[in-house]
């Protein structure tokens, strides 16, 4: 974990003066419910003990100057033309974000800012939401805004949707906002209501990172989606009333598939279906019932491969290898898909030689080495550190 001095002693040595706070925002990892956010349907994640620092401290100009540990980078920019910096893209989810709090009408100051983190990019683990609201967070405090953690959620998911260009539903940056410790949240992504339920004590949410990346900007992850909404656009023909898939019941998608072409109808049967066992799921965490929850995990990723086609055989290794280890209740890739990570449910006592299996079965079978993290559900964004 970044070390909130070591973050300080590199502020004050990059900007010749100490921060004014530190705050972090977490990853998260979803335990069921895939693809199904921006069908505003339910998922069930939780905030991982994995954090993205910023120390900020505000400027009395209108410039902004951000530093990225991971990337070694700086960037600079004015409050007064903030635009998509191409040579940078990392930075714009932090221009975003400004962008975005000045859209609101927030009088902001200029800020330097200092960004660390231990949430592996591009690994599913949702770096770019904890990026987001973190520096959104940072930079309210910095100017005595007051966002609701909703709204504040809300805002990141509109300034990677509309400034980074990846539609991606709302599930990433509630998390980041919202996490709870020791819970996962069944999160309804139609009206953000949510329900907080407790991780039992005896398991462990294990992320493996099969260090597999494809990028899914633009392409994979965008042209999903608009196959869901043409499902959508076509099963009202019959279905009136109903505005995402969100509405149908796999009873009904499967009484109307009629109208859907061979391409677009696995893509709803997905959704519809990883919709019902997101909710079974849940029910499932709330009763104990450890053997149900991992048999639904199971389903749901064969679901991903199968019909959604987001899997990726790196991915299907790692799901096999797991299932077949002592100790696990299930296991499914999680995230966008396309690389990134698997999540498994183990018993506590089974996991450091389910950690040990997976990462020698995985160097066995395909000669690449994976990355096992054994998560605690914590907090959403909060203030680490003031001076
Ligand atoms: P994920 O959110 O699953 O980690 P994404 O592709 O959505 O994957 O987001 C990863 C991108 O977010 C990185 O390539 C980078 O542009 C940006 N990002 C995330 N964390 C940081 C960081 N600590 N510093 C700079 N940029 C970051
Ligand atoms: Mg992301």
């Amino acid at each position: 974990m970044p070390d909130v001095r070591a973050l300080r002693d590199a502020f004050a040595e990059r900007y010749g003066i100490h921060p004014r706070l530190i705050v972090r925002a977490p990853g998260r990892v979803n335990l069921i419910g895939e693809h199904t956010d921006y069908n505003e349907g339910f998922v069930l994640p939780i905030a991982i003990d994995r954090s993205t620092f910023v120390a900020a401290r505000a400027r009395t100009d209108r410039i902004v100057r951000v530093y990225s540990a991971q990337f070694a980078a700086e960037d600079v920019f004015s409050l007064d033309q903030i635009e998509r910096n191409p040579d940078q893209p990392w930075s714009n989810y932090v221009r975003g974000m400004v962008k975005g709090l000045l859209a609101r009408d927030l009088p902001l100051v200029g800020s330097d800012l200092l960004i660390d983190s231990d949430v592996p990019l591009g690994g599913g683990l949702s770096s770019s939401a904890a990026l987001e609201v973190a520096t959104g967070y940072a930079l309210q405090l910095l100017n005595n805004a007051d966002l609701l953690g909703e709204e504040l959620a809300l805002l990141a998911q509109g300034a990677e949707n509309s400034f980074v260009g990846m539609q991606c539903g709302i599930m990433d940056q509630f998390m980041a906002t919202l996490g709870r410790a020791g819970h996962a949240l069944l999160l309804d992504c139609r009206d953000l209501s949510y329900r907080a339920i407790p991780i039992p004590p005896d398991v462990r949410v294990v992320v493996c990172d099969s260090g597999v990346r494809h990028s899914l900007l633009g392409s994979a992850y965008n042209e999903r989606r608009a196959a869901c909404q043409e499902a959508v656009r076509l099963l009202r023909t019959r279905l009136p009333k109903i505005t995402a898939l969100r509405d149908v019941s796999p009873e009904q998608l499967a009484a109307n598939a009629d109208l859907l072409p061979p391409a677009v109808l696995p893509r709803a049967r997905h959704v519809v279906s990883e919709i019902r066992r997101t909710l079974m799921a849940a029910a499932a965490l709330e009763r104990g019932d450890l053997a149900a929850f991992g048999t639904l995990m199971l389903e749901s990723h064969r679901s991903l491969r199968d019909d959604y086609e987001v899997s990726v055989p790196e991915l299907d290794t790692l799901v096999e290898l797991a299932r077949a280890l002592p100790g696990c209740y299930g296991s499914r890739l999680t995230g966008g898909g396309f690389g990134g990570s698997t999540v498994s449910l183990v018993a506590v006592g089974a996991v450091e030689d389910f950690a040990a299996g997976l990462v020698a079965g995985y160097r066995e079978r395909l000669g690449l080495d994976a990355h096992v993290l054994v998560c605690t559900a914590s907090e959403g964004v909060s203030r680490a550190a003031t001076f």
